[in-house]
């Protein structure tokens, strides 16, 4: 029987899951998303952010056939990172293997595209400009609104909500008492940059990623996209925005000439004043206690498991949510009955991991932070001598697709005891 399910976002998670059940002749996928259409606006001209795709997120991309490619041209291969002293010298970080960089939106206008090339329309709608305002669990009716206040009353077979942290179908649920959630704002907030990469004499180079640490933990990350564009943020502290006193433009481009003059010198003050009108955003992780309600609803992606972005997991982790999808539906015969309290059921644990590690794998002291160091340089030293006695640390480990969070999660539970003591400490 034709299931017609209806998918909330169309961010990463949400378009890629609209790729993978559109391999199922059985399905007819809607998708409502609240934002316009991003492979109409110009490059640069929304609010965005890079972010580095990992095997595991890449994993999810390859089961789909020139998916990874797509986006693998549309973003850029970083060889390793350049950071930028306050004196002016730089040290490379380099890696074995380069990491696929994307700004947000790059990656889900490749998603988008290669979605329309694919599929015929009446398999597949696409619905920008509506917000979800409603959910009948009763009457399996989701409500949206466009953006002329016209109200749409649209009916499932089955609902997935993928529309990030600030789920509405996450707190709809809530609100109904029928899943539990926990919310928190992480401590840092940001605002997104879109610069030029050569300017003048200036040209950064396009196969790194370029940081600026300054102390106050004020960081500048910049990350080439297509030819000659930077994206990237500022991220500070959310109780101590440097850029608040600043009221005007010629304020900011002071700002960064006195405290990152090698970036400054990128910003003309037509940037200056667009950066001054940027939002500051809040980043929220959240942790639910399960995921479906039901055999008709189910949540993925940043509205199941939102996570700080420290250690670059949310995406890589949102899109192995399908993946994982993918493998229940698989594994129970397509008897929707039961795929979505078994997504749960395989799901929940990872997810809890993932959070914990990305909210205590980098410590923010600095005597800790060179241990940090120390150990990732001593841990690959040891294990290419003894790979049966040693194992690698967090990150190398998050870079093998094979092992789930949990498994991470449990190798590094040590080190991620001693952050959380010392971050328990500092408030104390
Ligand atoms: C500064 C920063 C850097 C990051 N860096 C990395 C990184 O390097 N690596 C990594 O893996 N992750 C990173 N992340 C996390 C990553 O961006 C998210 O985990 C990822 O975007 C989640 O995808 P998603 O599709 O679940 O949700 P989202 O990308 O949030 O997409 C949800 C979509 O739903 C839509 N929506 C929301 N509400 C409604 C509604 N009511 N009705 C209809 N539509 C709605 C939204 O407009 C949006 O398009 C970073 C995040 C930040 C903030």
């Amino acid at each position: 029987m034709v299931q017609k399910i209806v998918i909330v976002g169309a961010g990463p998670a949400g378009v890629l899951l609209a790729h993978y059940l559109l391999r199922r002749e059985d399905c007819q996928i809607e998708i409502y998303e609240r934002r316009s259409d991003p492979t109409l606006s110009d490059y640069g001209s929304d609010r965005s952010f890079p972010i580095s795709l990992f095997p595991r997120g890449r994993l999810a991309l390859q089961k789909i056939e020139g998916l990874d490619k797509k986006v693998g041209d549309r973003g850029s291969f970083c060889q390793g990172s350049l950071m930028y002293s306050g004196k002016g010298k730089t040290r490379l970080l380099s890696r074995k293997e380069p990491l696929l960089t994307i700004d947000r939106n790059n990656l889900v206008t490749a998603l988008l595209d290669t979605l329309r090339e694919k599929y015929e329309s009446d398999r597949c709608t696409i619905h920008f400009n509506c917000q979800c305002v409603g959910l009948d669990t009763t009457e399996n009716i989701v409500r949206f609104q466009d953006k002329d206040e016209n109200r749409l009353n649209v009916n499932y077979d089955r609902l997935i909500g993928a529309d990030g942290a600030r789920s509405s179908i996450r707190q709809y649920l809530q609100e109904q008492g029928k899943l539990n959630a926990r919310q928190e704002y992480v401590s840092d907030a940001y605002k997104s940059l879109f610069f030029p990469r050569i300017k003048g004499d200036l040209e950064l180079a396009p196969d790194k990623i370029h940081i600026w640490r300054r102390p106050g933990n004020v960081t500048v990350l910049l990350v080439p996209q297509f030819e000659k564009f930077l994206s990237g943020v500022i991220i500070f502290p959310a109780d101590r925005n440097p850029l608040e006193p600043l009221k005007t433009k010629e304020e900011i481009l002071a700002y960064f000439q006195e405290n990152f003059p090698v970036f400054a010198r990128l910003m003309s003050l037509d940037e200056a004043e667009a950066l001054l009108q940027n939002p500051v955003a809040r980043v929220l992780t959240v942790r639910c206690d399960r995921f479906h309600y039901g055999d008709r609803i189910l949540i993925v992606g940043d509205a199941a498991h939102a996570v700080s972005p420290s250690i670059g997991q949310g995406c890589n982790s949102a899109l192995e949510d399908v993946l994982v999808l993918d493998r229940v539906i698989e594994k129970s015969a397509e008897n929707w009955s039961q795929i979505f309290s078994e997504f749960t059921t395989t799901r929940l644990a990872d997810a809890h991991a993932v959070q914990e590690l990305s909210s205590y794998s980098l410590p923010r002291n600095k005597r800790l932070m060179f241990e940090f160091v120390l150990q990732i340089m001593g841990r690959r030293f040891l294990h290419k001598l003894f790979p049966n006695s040693f194992k690698p640390f967090i990150f190398d480990l998050l870079a093998n697709p094979d092992l789930s969070y949990s498994e991470i999660l449990h190798s590094s539970r040590n080190w991620i005891a001693k952050v959380k003591r010392s971050q328990k400490a500092k408030i104390e």
